[in-house]
């Protein structure tokens, strides 16, 4: 029987995949480089969120999956396939990750020196792919004709990178949290900033800390007359205003909501600190977060986890051993001022008799996120690459995947969060997102059971991308010791 279809319409990149002609410009990133791939004896977590399958077939050809399924023995190899023995590893669905950024906090320049982040055009690109993400929405920029740049190398195959999905310069009130930030001075403002940037090219918004709720609602009014989406961080907004105004999306989840803060004015952000100790005194159990939850979802606005960086503000975590697997992707400078904070953290743990406030939001944001998935809610997952540094591109997106299951996720239900639940917010589930019959070979292969220990996502063996076998080592190494820096 024929188990495969010849694509007569490929993209541009897969065709050439396809043909074994890999660009020159990722040719030294490249480990499989075949017009045909055969991956035999592999165990599947197919990104639906179904259970592992164990011992079976994948077939790509012209950069597509051509056959997922089991051991068939009539099966025809095509003659010019590379046939892999992968007993032991698993393959599951390239990451499409929602919280990314492009850009990396600089570090600490001293005192009187303004807090920047530097756009990591070369870094951020190949650890995202290093480590499994195919596909990333960045949510905020900080450098948008860099990021557009970048965009179009990955495409024309110039430059290694995931499949990005740009989102426009923060939509920041006032006072805007740095320098880099525009002000939005009011909904006219913040409608011409949406219309301006869908002109360039931006196919999603991000709305900030300080937006007010008529600028919000100017955004995302013009957002969806453009037939696109808008997400926030948001803080004088609180989540029930922002599901009522329309929202599409909310990043990072009940940590940043602030609409439990005693005394919370209307349209004015009354402080993250604030918010935080408002909701440690609250039960994510009780009616008041319970309501949001099904608030949310009868709007079907969908929740981004990031836990990774709630991670980072709880004293001692993560555990060293997993912050020495990045240092070498660090800028020595980026990699001190990442332990100085994180060392102050842990100090102030230590002499406060009170328990840690960042440990607590941890532990209440995994609640609530169960929480949200249980009763309907679309949850997607990122990293986002920000804080005090530490969290990085790509491995920011793994550690994710590995705190998804610390609250309570099955590895299956953490990879769906982090693979199919963000295609389908992108629209692009008939492209990415599962491993099906004709979608993009976008792949990650590891060693290991990531269904029995979540930890195995991390020993990536090849990531493919539109059928082109990418080596992490050889994408790590490039950019060795320059994320911090470019
Ligand atoms: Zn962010």
């Amino acid at each position: 029987m024929r188990l495969w279809i010849g694509t007569g319409i490929c993209a541009a990149l897969g065709c050439a995949a396809a043909a074994g002609q890999v660009p020159n410009g990722l040719k030294p990133f490249v480990k499989v480089d075949a017009p045909a791939v055969v991956m035999e004896h592999v165990r599947v977590i197919d990104g639906t969120g179904a259970p592992e399958r164990d011992d079976q077939t994948i077939v790509i050809q012209d950069g597509k999956i051509t056959y997922a399924g089991p051991q068939q023995t009539d099966q025809l190899t095509p003659a010019n396939a590379k046939v892999l023995d992968l007993t032991g590893e698993t393959v599951f669905p390239g990451l499409v990750m929602m919280h990314e950024h492009l850009f990396y906090p600089l570090p600490d320049g001293g005192p009187g020196l303004l807090p920047l982040y530097g756009e990591m055009a070369d870094s951020a690109p190949r650890l995202y792919l290093a480590a499994g993400v195919t596909a990333a929405r960045t949510a905020g920029s900080v450098e948008p004709y860099t990021d557009i740049s970048v965009k179009q190398l990955i495409d024309a195959g110039k430059i290694p990178g995931p499949k990005l999905f740009l989102t426009s310069p923060y939509l920041e009130g006032s006072p805007s949290i740095g320098p880099q930030l525009h002000t939005l001075t009011g909904p006219d403002d913040a409608a011409r900033l949406v219309n301006y940037w869908a002109a360039e090219g931006m196919t999603s918004f991000k709305a900030y800390m300080h937006i007010t709720p008529r600028e919000l609602k100017a955004a995302i009014d013009a957002a969806h007359a453009h037939g696109l989406k808008i997400t926030g961080h948001l803080c004088a907004v609180g989540f029930q205003e922002a599901a009522a105004l329309g929202i599409d999306n909310l990043e990072h989840g009940l940590v940043v909501d602030t609409e439990f803060t005693p005394g919370k004015q209307e349209g004015v952000c009354p402080g993250q600190l604030q918010g935080e100790e408002a909701l440690a005194k609250l039960d994510v159990e009780g009616p008041q977060i319970q309501g949001t939850i099904r608030d949310l979802i009868a709007h079907h606005v969908a929740v981004t986890s990031t836990l990774a960086i709630f991670e980072s503000f709880a004293p001692n975590r993560p555990p060293l051993s997993e912050e020495m697997r990045v240092r070498e992707s660090l800028l020595p400078d980026a990699w001190g001022s990442f332990m100085t904070t994180r060392a102050a953290i842990a100090e102030r743990a230590v002499k406060s008799p009170e328990p840690a406030l960042g440990a607590r939001m941890l532990q209440m944001e995994m609640q609530f996120e169960r929480d949200f998935v249980k009763q309907g809610g679309t949850l997607m997952a990122g990293c986002d690459p920000t804080g005090y540094g530490g969290v990085l591109a790509g491995f920011g997106d793994q550690r994710e995947l590995e705190l998804l299951v610390e609250a309570g996720f099955t590895p299956e239900e953490a990879i769906h969060v982090a693979t199919e639940n963000g295609a389908i917010w992108l629209g692009e589930t008939n492209r990415f997102g599962t491993i099906a019959v004709g979608k993009d070979a976008d792949l990650v292969v590891v060693d290991g059971n990531p269904a029995k220990n979540i930890a195995d996502v991390e020993k990536v063996d090849t990531v493919y991308k539109d059928g082109i076998g990418y080596d992490p080592e050889k994408l790590l190494a490039s950019v060795q010791g320059r994320m911090g820096l470019r």
